[in-house]
């Protein structure tokens, strides 16, 4: 049952459906099912360009009276959806857990939790991160300069379904911090999450159309970027994502994409074994691996190969699957069929080349959708397990015999998003850190970076551009604008005005060679006459 409404979708990259071109433009209704039961949640309308245009418009009115208040006020204001999100947090977690099939821990830690951290903690800095800088001319020392952080106007915001809540609800909160409104498309299979969290939001008093919903397929999101936004943020997958940035380049917005990550774990020899063991199990099956910061390669030192695989295989096999809805388990649902195509793919793909499988590799009958937490060992560049995202519970195992050597496949890849580095030497790990290629390495950690949110998010290569989180991020939500003004009652006319003349142009060449040329300054002074 819970196929039902995806079974006519075309695949993406990943073999995952939703990619904009699987759905109508317009007209009839989304059906939301839990990915852990089958069950059918609720149903939202497929909103048509003039629909989105509609919420984006008004968006625009709110944001006109919105984006005038002070920083410190916007602030105030908005710690009262904080103060909701507390109230309601079990209603947030049991609408995440159904609509998404992730346990109750991971939707409170993950999402709920993040958010209100994201508010209180950018609700007391954003007035001074916000505030004008004023900028030390070193040349034009008679002028003087700041940057001021001005609201951009409606800030669209395209979301992915695995982190329903914590993914658009980032983005609202900065846009509206820093002035803006927000519109969020969310996905299409998720649709339920950011529905609650709007019904949240209405409930604050804050101006309703200060943060809208459309609701719809690919061209819903596409009707979004083409409806006068001022700035997109997408996170999704890297197909829709080379869309998305050249509808946006088409029109000049400017954008951020958060796209796929393949992350790599490098277990180095000395690594704490138990450590490492407990964060590939965690980094690799959270949220069933569904997560775009998932261990999705390890590379494990030919020293440390055997137990870590060993006690990764023990501790992979204490995992209780089931619907989190119903029960306490710690690996919850697949959020549509096909993921689980793609999973056994990778799978059949790796053993036909040598993998070995340690572990899992099978569907769990329903109801529901559900993939058993697979290990896979002897694992190369040849499989694709190993190149492309997973997107899955698999954790795929390459036995390596020096920490170069797994530094050079870490890199060898088009995604560059999240990896991580085990040892006991956090000196030579952070040396090793900073010569992957990735936006985020966590030294003897895993996914903890995403719930850092005063830390940059964002990926190289591939895995996109542009950050969320973070001071700088913030900044970047607004539109920074430079005003430069006279610092002293200047002349009636600047010496570099017209008219121009022979002499005034040697005295021009006389004082560049005085600024630029390496001599001493006697020298330069004497080179002047
Ligand atoms: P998709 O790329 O399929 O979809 C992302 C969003 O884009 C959805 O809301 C989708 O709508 C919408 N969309 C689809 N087509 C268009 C279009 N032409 N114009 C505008 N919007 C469109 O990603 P998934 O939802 O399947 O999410 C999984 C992917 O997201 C993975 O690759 C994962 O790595 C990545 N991701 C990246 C993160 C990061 O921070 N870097 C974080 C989390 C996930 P609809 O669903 O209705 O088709």
């Amino acid at each position: 049952m819970g196929a039902v409404a995806f079974e006519q979708r075309e695949p993406n990259e990943q073999g995952a459906v939703g990619q904009g071109n699987g759905g109508p433009a317009a007209g009839g209704t989304i059906r939301s099912y839990a990915p852990g039961s089958g069950e059918l949640l609720g149903e939202v309308p497929v909103m048509s360009p003039s629909e989105v245009l509609a919420v984006v418009e008004r968006a625009r009115k709110a944001q006109a009276a919105w984006g005038v208040l002070p920083v410190a006020e916007r602030c105030e204001r908005l710690l009262r959806l904080r103060d909701a999100i507390v109230d309601h947090a079990e209603d947030i977690v049991e609408t995440i857990t159904r609509e998404c099939g992730k346990p109750r821990h991971e939707a409170l830690t993950h999402e709920v939790t993040l958010i209100a951290d994201f508010l209180t903690h950018y609700c007391r800095h954003a007035p001074q991160l916000l505030a004008p800088r004023p900028l030390d001319l070193h040349l034009l020392k008679h002028r003087k300069s700041y940057v001021h952080y001005a609201p951009r106007g409606v800030i669209g915001i395209i979301s992915p379904w695995n982190y329903p809540f914590s993914i658009p609800m980032g983005d609202v909160v900065a846009a509206l911090i820093t002035g803006s409104a927000a519109v969020v498309k969310p996905s299409e299979v998720t649709p339920l999450t950011i529905l609650k969290a709007k019904a949240i939001y209405n409930g604050t008093g804050l101006p309703e159309d200060l943060f809208g919903v459309v609701t719809g397929y690919g061209p819903t999101g596409q009707a979004l970027i083409e409806s006068g936004v001022h700035k997109v943020v997408f996170t999704g997958g890297v197909e829709t994502g080379r869309r998305v940035a050249a509808a946006c380049g088409a029109r000049l917005v400017p954008c951020v994409m958060e796209l796929g990550g393949k992350a790599p774990l490098i277990a180095c020899a000395d690594a704490d074994l138990e450590r490492t063991a407990h964060a590939i199990v965690y980094g690799g099956f959270s949220n069933a691996g569904q997560a775009c910061i998932s261990v999705e390669r390890v590379y494990a030192h030919k020293d440390i190969y055997a137990k870590l695989l060993h006690r990764v295989k023990e501790l992979t096999a204490s995992l209780r699957i089931g619907d989190p809805s119903k029960d306490y388990v710690d690996v919850g649902a697949i959020i549509f069929p096909k993921q689980i195509e793609i999973a056994e793919r990778h799978i059949e793909d790796a053993l036909q080349k040598g993998a070995e499988l340690v572990l899992g590799g099978q569907k769990r009958p329903g109801p529901g959708q559900f993939f058993e937490p697979t290990i896979l060992a002897n694992c190369t560049h040849e499989m694709t397990v190993m190149t492309q995202e997973i997107f899955g519970p698999i954790v795929p195992f390459a036995r390596v015999s020096s920490e170069e050597e797994a530094l050079s496949l870490a890199n060898a890849s088009h995604l560059g998003l999240n990896a991580y580095v085990f040892t006991k030497d956090r000196d030579r790990g952070c040396a090793l850190a900073e010569r992957i290629e990735a936006g985020s390495v966590v030294v003897n950690d895993v996914l903890i970076n995403y719930g850092a949110i005063d830390t940059p998010f964002g990926g190289i290569k591939q895995s996109g551009f542009g950050r969320v989180h973070g001071d700088d991020a913030l900044r970047d939500m607004a539109e920074a604008r430079h005003v430069n003004y006279d610092r002293f009652s200047p002349p009636e006319r600047d010496p570099l005005w017209f008219p121009y003349s022979a002499k005034s142009l040697g005295w021009l060449m006389r004082g560049f060679r005085l600024l630029f040329s390496g001599k001493g300054v006697v020298q330069r002074i004497g080179q002047i006459f």
